[in-house]
């Protein structure tokens, strides 16, 4: 097996794998949770990605990375697909793919964008989109075993964008070191006191950690956001070095 160091003495395993679907649940109108089973399965840390890669029946592949959305379980992984208009992979996942169909993963990548349960400290989630993907990873990693408190600031267009919504509602009012603020950018429910708008420094004061607390910040999304709210976070006066970001932009060649 091929192995190259990365930042945080992880590796990055460079072999693919078989990964067979074995179970699919629809999260939106648009995205899709995708199970496979991955024999020899090495592990994963919360906030790290796979390679996934489609071949067609004339050889032509496309690859492209996905967040694992749930902690490590045997040989089960997990990620949640948005699709994107004309997508040629997240299409595919999204819609087509069905129980017992097959991919190549590759992974796990990445050393830095991660958590582990043994960081006590708060942490201040920040997700647009389906950049709520690893952030979620972190969410269940953290249940029972972890009491760092976290705070989730999660921008969706509207209610019926939000991803992993009845479990995140669950969790949330289950466990007291949990709080989640939907952030919706278009469309609020009525009862919204917020505006509907993109996010602000007023949202991050009032929804997230005091830089004081030091929390680690992660932030994931479309790169427009991850850029503007890692902008926030540093005028507020967060410490860059407790600030990590993950940019969804596109991944194919
Ligand atoms: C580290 C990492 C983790 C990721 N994790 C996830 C995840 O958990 N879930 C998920 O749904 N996606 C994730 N992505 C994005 C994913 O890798 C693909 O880029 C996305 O699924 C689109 O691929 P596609 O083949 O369908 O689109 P393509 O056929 O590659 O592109 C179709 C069109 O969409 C545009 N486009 C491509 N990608 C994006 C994008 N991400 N956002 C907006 N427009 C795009 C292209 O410019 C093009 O115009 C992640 C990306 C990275 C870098």
């Amino acid at each position: 097996m091929a192995r190259a160091a990365v930042p945080g003495g992880l590796t990055v395993r460079r072999n693919w794998r078989q990964a067979q679907l074995v179970e699919r649940r629809p999260e939106t109108a648009s995205a899709s949770t995708l199970a496979f089973e991955v024999p020899g399965w090495p592990g994963h840390l919360a906030g790290q990605h796979i390679d996934v890669r489609l071949t067609a029946p004339d050889g032509y592949q496309a690859a492209r990375s996905y967040s694992l959305a749930a902690p490590t379980n045997g040989d089960r992984i997990e990620i949640t697909v948005q699709r994107v208009p004309d997508g040629e992979v997240s299409s595919y996942l999204a819609d087509e793919a069905r129980d017992g169909d097959t991919v190549e993963v590759r992974g796990p990548v990445g050393g830095w964008f991660v958590w582990k349960p043994e960081d006590s400290a708060p942490v201040l989630l920040l997700a647009g989109g389906s950049g709520v993907v690893p952030l979620m990873a972190m969410i269940r990693s953290r249940d029972g075993v972890s009491p760092a408190p976290f705070r989730l600031l999660y921008s969706v267009r509207t209610p019926e964008d939000r991803i992993y919504d009845h479990e995140l509602r669950r969790r949330a009012t289950e466990d007291g070191g949990l709080d989640i603020t939907f952030l919706y950018t278009r469309t609020a429910p009525a009862a919204e006191t917020r505006s509907v708008g993109r996010i602000t420094a007023e949202d991050l004061l009032r929804y997230g950690w005091p830089p004081d607390v030091e929390p680690t910040c992660y932030v994931c999304g479309p790169t427009p956001f991850v850029e503007t709210v890692a902008d926030l976070l540093i005028d507020l006066g967060h410490n860059p070095t407790r600030i990590r970001t993950e940019r969804f932009g596109p991944t194919g060649p």
